[in-house]
């Protein structure tokens, strides 16, 4: 068992035994993982701030066989804006969901860990209404998972011009030269423009742009859509959005 420091955000909490917390974290270095800090419910433990949900921070550890022991930690956010307002944690709970059930051990996981940052950080913001947040983070979680669609081009005959359809059985766009053999939902210029940012933008500059209402509406559609055909898992926190 070795002393490893891990850098990441918690995902989950639970109480396991009369003293103890279990927490899943996404970590920068080790994937998702799951580790246990004892006697972190005990009455003054330090331990007790550091084992709840969207906690981001360094987390000293020893490395077992499938988990982790925590012994110290040094937080650099409790996204205390978030979890004081209702709404919001609504909202960061059902990203945390997400990124638990998405996420896995062992693995490169720093770009979702970055999305999720930067999505917590979006709704502190409060500049972006809550279901174009969501439509955000969805559709970049998809790109992160190879499971998104072709926004650049033609999926009919490659052209990278006048697309002018979105097609949610073709998994993507429909130039206007195919669009008539293909069923699909006309899109608007700046609709296309925003889905093509939301895809290839750097996880830093994301939650840069702004849209109108029209814009907003017509975007939001579209990935309900897609999500509908091709994403329909339940999420419990769902219910709460
Ligand atoms: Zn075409």
């Amino acid at each position: 068992m070795g002393l490893v420091t891990l850098t990441g955000l918690v995902l989950s909490a639970s109480d396991v035994g009369e003293f103890d917390r279990r927490l899943v974290i996404l970590t920068r270095e080790a994937g998702k993982v799951t580790a246990f800090a004892k006697g972190a419910r005990r009455p003054n433990n330090p331990m007790v701030a550091v084992c709840s949900p969207f906690v981001f921070g360094q987390f000293s550890a020893y490395e077992g066989r499938n988990s982790y022991h925590i012994t110290r930690a040094d937080i650099k956010s409790y996204f205390r804006d978030l979890v004081t307002d209702y709404e919001k944690v609504c909202l960061g709970s059902y990203f945390l969901e997400v990124a638990e059930r998405k996420s896995a051990e062992g693995l490169d996981e720093r770009m979702r860990l970055a999305l999720l940052y930067q999505s917590l950080k979006a709704i502190e913001s409060g500049r972006f209404s809550h279901r174009l947040l969501r439509d955000i983070y969805e559709l970049k979680t998809w790109v992160i998972d190879g499971e998104y669609p072709n926004v650049f081009s033609c999926t009919v005959c490659g052209a990278k011009e006048n697309l002018a359809m979105f097609s949610i059985k073709n998994h993507g766009m429909v130039c206007s030269k195919c669009s008539n053999l293909q069923s699909g939902i006309k899109i608007s210029n700046s609709a296309l423009y925003t889905l093509q940012f939301i895809v290839s933008s750097p996880l830093e500059k994301l939650y840069t742009f702004v849209l109108n209402e029209e814009t907003e509406e017509e975007v939001t559609r579209l990935i309900t859509g897609y999500r509908n055909s091709y994403h329909p898992y339940k999420y419990k926190s769902e219910e709460f959005l």
